[in-house]
Formats: structure tokens, sequence, C-alpha cells
């Protein structure tokens, strides 16, 4: 029997119910609102406290394997994170990177050679240097998020970690929910339940992505379980003791 209360962390709830609707493909939206009603009545759910959660979540497996990652034409069909998702971003998550505005762009104008014209040219503009034209998502100049490194051997990685780790701040006070929490994806329900579920085959159009078989990070079972991959990630959204609460329902 638990003893524990596991909820939302309420940074997270604050960000999800900014997350509002923008104008996306009607498809989609038509999608994700069949797709919701059909999940909401599935009686194979696992109800803890107020969060559901997809069994589609315990058998996902996923771990980061950027060495089979795009961009890559090697690499033929598959895609990455940090190159072909776009990543929006709320205002209290500008408000933040802009705090580390200085530290990002010396940090990058050192080591993105890419970056260097953006950079300089940013000064006086209405847009922070990290964001697209309109100002609501992260920019991808040549093909990959502003914050990307690739290394030699064409693996990505995310820069903000450097940065997270030099300013001795939690990588959540700097890096985008949505790719914190990457392959996952949490929905505000009714009556302050909310739904966790992952991308998956019968969702992924829903979120305007790709399949997961075109992530190499999610596509593979010899890769672990999530629910042991992202257990720091699943304790630090619902609470610690929340990973393990769920392989127990597995
Ligand atoms: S912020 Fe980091 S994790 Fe997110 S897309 Fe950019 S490089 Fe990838």
């Amino acid at each position: 029997m638990k003893n524990t209360t596991y909820k939302l962390d309420s940074k997270v709830m604050k960000w999800l119910a900014c997350d509002e609707p923008d104008d996306g493909e009607e498809e989609a939206d038509e999608f994700f609102a069949n797709w919701l009603e059909n999940v909401e009545d599935r009686n194979d759910l696992i109800v803890i406290d107020k969060i559901l959660v997809d069994p589609s979540v315990l058998k996902a497996h996923f771990d980061c394997v950027p060495e089979r990652c795009a961009p890559w034409t090697e690499r033929g069909r598959f895609r990455s994170c940090c190159a072909d998702i776009y990543v929006s971003i709320e205002k209290e998550e500008i408000a933040k990177l802009k705090k580390k505005h200085r530290v990002l762009s010396a940090h990058l104008l050192k080591t993105e050679p890419r970056l260097k014209k953006l950079l300089n040219s940013s000064n006086g503009k209405k847009n922070e240097f990290f964001l697209d034209e309109d100002g609501d998502a992260l920019c991808r100049p040549a093909g990959r998020c502003v914050f990307s490194l690739m290394d030699k051997q064409a693996r990505l990685r995310c820069r903000l970690y450097t940065v997270a780790k030099k300013e001795k701040v939690d990588i959540t006070d700097i890096q985008p929910y949505t790719c914190r929490i990457f392959p996952l994806v949490i929905i505000q329900l009714d009556r302050g339940r909310v739904l966790l579920t992952v991308l998956d085959k019968k969702n992924y159009k829903a979120f305007e992505s790709y399949p997961p078989s075109r992530f190499p990070c999610l596509s593979d079972s010899r890769l672990p379980p999530l629910v042991k991959s992202m257990s720091k990630t699943l304790d630090w959204l619902f609470g610690k003791g929340f990973a393990k609460e769920l392989q127990k329902r597995a």
C-alpha cells in the first residue's frame, strides 16, 4: 500500500496551462481530439492518484542514441529530436533563457561558428537570438536547434547541459520543458487530472510529429525500458518514487 501522493510538479502544471492551442493543422487538431476521446474511454489506463498513465509508457523502450540520429545523410530515414522537432517555448521559459543571455551567447560564440552572424546581428532585435521569426519556438539555423552541439561523428547533444553545469543551476532551470520530457507527453484533463503518455504510432499525428519508427531512440526494443531510462525525469515530474510505483504496475 503506497503512502505517498503523487502529483504533477507545479511549474510543469503552470507550463501546461499556458500551452494554448496554436493555429496548427486542422487535421492534427481533429486527430488529437479523437485520440484523446478514445484514450479517456479506455479501461486499461493506470491510475495513480490524479495521474492517468497510458500503458504504452510501460511498453516503450527509450534511450538517447546520438550516433544514430539525423542529421547525417547515411542515417537515412532516421530523425532527431534536436533537429526535427518543433520546440515551442512559453514566456516563462523565454524569461529563464533570457536571464542567461550573456553566458549563453558567450558560450555559443566560442563554440558554434554557424551562429556567429546570428549572434552578432541580434543586438537591438525584437526577438532573442534563440527564437524563430514568430518568437514562439527555438530557431534551427543550419537544420538543427540553436542550442545543439554536433561533434565530429555528427552526434547531436544539447549545449544547455554544459551551460547549466557552468552556472550551477538545474537543467530544468534553462532547458525547455518539451525537451526535458521528450518523448513523454503530458496532457491536462478535467478535475485536476493529467494524462501521461508517450509518442507512439497511435498518437504521433496528434502532435504533428514523425512516427516513433523514425527516431532511433524510440524504435529499438533492445534499448532499456523507458520507465527505467527516464526514472529521474518521471520522479521530477510526479514526485520521488513515482517511477518505481509505475514499474510495480507493469
Ligand atoms: S534545447 Fe537542447 S534538447 Fe532541446 S532541441 Fe535544443 S539542443 Fe535539443
